[in-house]
């Protein structure tokens, strides 16, 4: 199997990988291009078994697609496409969408699911922190969802992100962001048995180790196979400064899709970014 790296100037490389990879000390891999090593085929292939497409569905009812809608967006880029939940719902909506992931395993399994569901997806292979180097267009909306975020390790390499993703926006445009609430993870106000906000009935996904700037999570499967990720964990006051720091006029945050929640008790939060 192929798997595309990225090097310092951002070019994609590939190399051949079949498992996983953290190599001897699993907690000291705190690097943004590890993203590549972690989504390696037989990952992916079992993702969608992670977040059921059906039952995420019904979980997340109509929030996006209403919240795109309020804003007018019809255009819309999504950053982390994955394996294409989002993408081919927009596209069933009736929204006109472009699909970017770092991941060529994560895009090709995203343009067959849409072939699957009667759609031909519009894709880019590109790493966030060197977008404009391959996106060419303005969009109405950009969303990276899934807690997707999570995956760039260092300060610099997210705010070049958000910048990259800013810049993509036409002059009215949003960005649609989520996260894991790690705050109640890193303030032990949950516990690490949580159930998480996967819907998938054959995997659980649980943290493995946790500090201020990593969140080691693992997902094990029914069959016995076991998958990690080393995410950075986000907390909600920083993302929301960011994304103030890189020009975003107005940040509203929703806890699971709620506009009022309380601190502790949602999994996910999602920020919605506009840019005038
Ligand atoms: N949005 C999808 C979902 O909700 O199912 C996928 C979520 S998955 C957790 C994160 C995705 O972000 C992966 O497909 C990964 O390849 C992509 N990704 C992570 N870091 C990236 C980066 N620096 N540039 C581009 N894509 C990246």
């Amino acid at each position: 199997m192929t798997v595309a790296n990225t090097d310092q100037e951002g070019k994609l490389r590939t190399s051949s990988q079949a498992a996983q990879d953290f190599g001897d000390d699993p907690l000291a891999v705190r690097e943004t291009s590890h993203y590549q090593m972690e989504y390696v085929e037989s990952f992916v292939d079992k993702w969608d078994a992670l977040i059921d497409w059906d039952r995420r569905a019904k979980a997340e009812g109509e929030f996006f697609i209403e919240k795109l809608r309020d804003l007018g967006a019809k255009k819309v880029l999504d950053v982390a496409t994955g394996t294409g939940f989002h993408s081919v719902m927009l596209l069933k909506a009736g929204f006109e969408v472009t699909s970017v992931d770092g991941n060529e395993e994560m895009l090709a399994k995203a343009f067959s699911n849409a072939r699957d569901h009667g759609h031909m997806l519009r894709t880019i292979h590109a790493d966030w922190r060197w977008l404009n180097r391959h996106v060419h267009d303005l969009y109405d909306a950009v969303i990276c969802l899934g807690n997707s975020f999570t995956h760039l390790h260092k300060d610099n390499d997210r705010r070049k992100a958000l910048a990259e993703f800013y810049a993509t926006l036409r002059a009215e445009g949003t960005l649609v962001l989520d996260q894991r609430n790690y705050d109640a993870l890193l303030d032990h106000d949950v516990e690490p048995t949580h159930n998480y906000y996967y819907c998938g009935q054959d995997v659980r996904a649980f943290p493995e180790h946790i500090d201020e700037s990593l969140a080691r999570f693992c997902y094990e499967f029914n069959d016995g196979a076991q998958f990690h990720l080393n995410m950075f964990p986000l907390r909600k006051a920083y993302v929301q400064r960011l994304m103030k720091e890189v020009g975003f006029q107005r940040v509203s945050t929703y806890g699971d899709f709620q506009e009022t929640f309380r601190e502790k008790e949602p999994d996910f939060f999602i920020h919605v970014a506009e840019k005038a």
